[in-house]
């Protein structure tokens, strides 16, 4: 299976969403923030990118399943019509019942059977809303394994030691055909690889920006332990995947901060995707593969390690020492 269709079905469906958060983020933030019932942020960017991939999905692939974050439980009417009036400016003719019925159907449970699609249609809510780092990550599951990711980071600078240069990078992979990336106003697109280091002393590791999501404190003495000798950079969503893909960070640690937290598909399976086939080796901080084919979590794993095949044996047992000395 080439997934020449899929893969650019998501592409396009990526970079239209990548524009309209760029949109929003200059227009309406930060008076359009509302609070979820698990206190997280959602705002008319979440919910209208998950409606339009949602409904450019359904044109193409009318069949296919989709388990995405966000639903319309809970949300005021004031933000509700806000969302109505982005999607218009993509889909005009089309009634508001349509499109809550594109965002409501993406409530799928995953699983091991099939085939269906994963979004997280703003991963990094809260970097969206900071002005920091977000993404849009769109991947394809086929009987319980991840076959093809699109990434879109529309504020990711191009190169992060220059962070005020241009910025967006669209990270593309599917199974078996490597990673590649685009940057977002050029449809080149890039091989790319992770990096080839093997000297901890040269690697650089990243991390959520949000310390709730993944314990710094741990991370810190890892860092200690391999001799790691840059400061960590910290940045919200994916698009930490994208930049061990292309290797300007060595390593992405995710350590679980709150115990009992199952890891959701949506924040992780384009991610893994992209690593994986840029040649990097990602598995839980146990050393298990992630499996994605155990519904809209990832319950039989804990917390996350990416780098490369080369230092991510000792990477885990870096962090195995942490662990059993607490
Ligand atoms: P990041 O930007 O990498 O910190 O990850 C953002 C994602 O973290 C969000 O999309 C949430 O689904 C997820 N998240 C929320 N709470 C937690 C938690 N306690 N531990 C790990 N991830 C979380
Ligand atoms: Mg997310």
């Amino acid at each position: 299976m080439t997934y020449e269709p899929e893969r650019m079905t998501a592409i396009e469906a990526v970079m239209k969403a990548c524009s309209l958060c760029q949109a929003i983020r200059e227009t309406c933030l930060p008076d359009e923030v509302q609070e979820k019932e698990d206190h997280s942020p959602v705002t008319v960017a979440d919910l209208s990118v998950q409606a339009v991939i949602s409904l450019d999905l359904s044109e193409v692939f009318p069949h296919d399943s989709i388990a995405a974050e966000e639903s319309l439980a809970g949300l005021g009417d004031d933000i509700k019509e806000k969302v109505v009036f982005q999607v218009k400016t993509f889909f005009p003719p089309l009634g508001t019942d349509k499109i809550f019925a594109a965002i409501e159907r993406c409530t799928y449970d995953g699983g091991s059977r099939g085939r269906f699609w994963v979004l997280d249609p703003v991963d990094g809510t809260k970097g969206f809303i900071r002005g920091g780092q977000y993404a849009i990550a769109l991947a394809l599951v086929e009987e319980g394994e991840v076959v093809l990711g699109v990434l879109g980071c529309p504020n990711l600078p191009v190169n992060l030691e220059k962070p005020h240069g241009s910025r967006g990078s669209i990270f593309v992979a599917v199974k078996g055909q490597g990673s590649a990336m685009r940057f977002i106003d050029d449809h080149v697109e890039r091989k790319i690889a992770v990096a080839a280091i093997d000297d901890f002393s040269q690697a650089l590791f990243c991390e959520s920006f949000e310390r709730a999501h993944s314990s710094h404190k741990h991370a810190a003495r890892i860092a200690e332990i391999l001799g790691i000798k840059k400061p960590p950079v910290r940045m919200d969503s994916q698009s930490k995947y994208g930049i061990v893909a292309r290797g300007e960070a060595t390593i992405y640690l995710r350590l679980p901060a709150k115990k009992g937290y199952e890891e959701k598909i949506w924040d992780h399976a384009a991610g893994w995707l992209i690593v994986k086939e840029a040649e990097g080796e990602v598995t839980d901080i146990q050393g298990k593969p992630l499996d994605f084919s155990q519904g809209r979590t990832l319950s039989k794993n804990y917390g996350v390690v990416a780098t490369n095949k080369k230092l991510h044996p000792q990477v885990l047992s870096a962090i195995k020492k942490v662990y059993e000395t607490p």
